[in-house]
């Protein structure tokens, strides 16, 4: 039985023995007069007690809960009991709480909860930058008055949220992809992502595309126009209009293969982080070849100079980096008049390994300089193609640089000439190496 019961009948009972006994020995009168005592008594005993718990309950959270006597003794243990139980509820749901909006303000997407008038509850710290809505300044306020966009605001009206907007802002050339979220009663969680380099990336794609498409349009066009002028039978030509033909169909052919070239470089050095076949490199041998390869392509044009003063070797992808210095050397004999001089030169500048190529030919106007090595970036679109350029020659050097943790370094006036150095750090040089080994 519930012990309020079994002590207020335990009373009763008790009050009506006192009662009978009173009253057997001194009469009826005392004998009431016993029993309403002994009540006035349980009467005051509760009164007391209700007072303690009515004036704690006026504060709960500042006043220790009032202990008690006898039957109170038990039902203050058990409200005691469920405080503490509640209390405990209370601190773990407060701490689920703060874990969750810690781990919301953590999310790299931005996340707001709108009311049911599109009215802000919550944000996150993302959105605070993504979208300028400030938890605290802005809790109230709608989301029309701070993200104004009217593609948003359309966006918004509309009661089909499947697809996600997209929203360019006018400020900066940040793209975000902007999401509405039903859920609850009538409760909105609007997340933006910013997908900036996505589009960019998608943008680069498409203009690849566009790019390669270009470049072999011309070949094929003009390969197919020969074609058709050497197969076609009511033509007569002479036999040196015939080789002129096929002299010209070879270059536009040798222009394809070139490309084609370039392009499954570029490609193999994209699909791989580090060069697979690392090794010790000499210099002065490598820079020997580049010379004799430079000689070959100038044609005796240019007067063109090597000059190794370190005898530090490089350690790295012999064919990557060969394939680079190359493309420096080639691009400063192509680059320069005919009489220029070309200058190849290794040696170790505060303590990096420095590769240079330098020219005295027609030189680079600075705003160029950041855009040299994008891909199919040409300063002067006739002049690389007349000199058999693919666009993809200083593309594929950045890439194989920065896969050999090195930086290219351009310096360049226009008609003067330039240089580019190829700078290496510290522990890509073999000798240095061994010398910090050997101390
Ligand atoms: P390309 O095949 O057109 O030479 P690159 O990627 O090698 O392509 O070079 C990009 C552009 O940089 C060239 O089109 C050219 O305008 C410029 N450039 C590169 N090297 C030199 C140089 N040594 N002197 C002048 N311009 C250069």
């Amino acid at each position: 039985m519930n012990p309020v019961w079994s002590n207020t009948i335990g009373v009763a009972i008790a009050s009506a023995a006192i009662g009978l006994v009173v009253g057997a020995f001194a009469g009826p009168t005392w004998g009431w007069g016993a029993v309403a005592g002994v009540l006035a008594l349980r009467l005051l005993y509760h009164a007391a007690h209700l007072a303690g718990l009515s004036h704690w309950l006026q504060a709960p959270q500042r006043a220790t809960l009032p202990s008690g006597h006898g039957v109170w003794e038990e039902v203050l243990a058990e409200l005691h009991h469920t405080l503490k139980s509640l209390e405990t509820e209370r601190d773990q749901l407060g701490r689920a709480l703060l874990r969750f909006r810690a781990a919301a303000q953590a999310l790299p997407d931005g996340v707001i909860i709108l009311d049911r008038d599109n009215h802000i509850e919550w944000a996150n710290a993302t959105a605070r930058r993504q979208l300028g809505v400030d938890a605290r300044r802005d809790a109230g306020s709608p989301v029309v008055n701070l993200v104004r966009h009217p593609d948003f605001v359309a966006y918004l009206r509309r009661s089909d949220y499947g697809a996600p907007l997209i929203l360019r802002s006018t400020r900066t050339d940040a793209v975000l992809s902007v999401r509405i979220i039903e859920f609850g009663a009538d409760r909105k969680l609007l997340s933006s992502r910013d997908v900036t380099s996505d589009e960019r990336l998608d943008t680069m794609r498409r203009d690849f595309v566009a790019n390669v498409s270009h470049e072999l349009k011309t070949p094929v066009t003009v390969l197919s126009g020969f074609v058709e002028t050497l197969t076609d039978e009511h033509l007569e030509l002479t036999p040196v209009q015939r080789k002129r033909f096929l002299g010209l169909m070879a270059e536009q052919g040798q222009r394809m293969r070139r490309l084609i070239e370039d392009l499954l470089t570029l490609s193999a050095l994209e699909s791989s982080l580090t060069p697979s076949d690392e090794q010790e490199i000499a210099m002065r041998p490598l820079c020997d070849r580049l010379l004799e390869e430079a000689q070959a392509l100038s044609g005796g044009r240019h007067q063109i100079d090597v000059d190794v003063a370190s005898e530090a070797a490089l350690y790295g992808s012999e064919s990557e980096l060969t394939s680079a210095f190359s493309n420096l050397v080639s691009n400063a004999i192509r680059y320069s008049p005919d009489g220029g001089s070309v200058h190849i030169a290794w040696r170790i500048e505060d303590g990096r390994g420095l590769f240079s190529v330098s020219d005295a030919g027609i030189g680079i106007d600075p705003r160029h300089v950041p855009r040299l090595t994008e891909r199919f970036y040409r300063v002067d679109r006739g002049r690389s193609r007349e000199t058999g350029g693919t666009g993809l020659g200083l593309a594929i050097v950045k890439h194989v640089l920065t896969r050999h943790d090195a930086t290219l370094e351009v310096e360049s006036e226009p008609g003067r000439g330039s240089t580019f150095s190829a700078v290496f750090p510290e522990q890509r040089l073999v000798q240095r190496k061994a010398a910090r080994a050997a101390a």
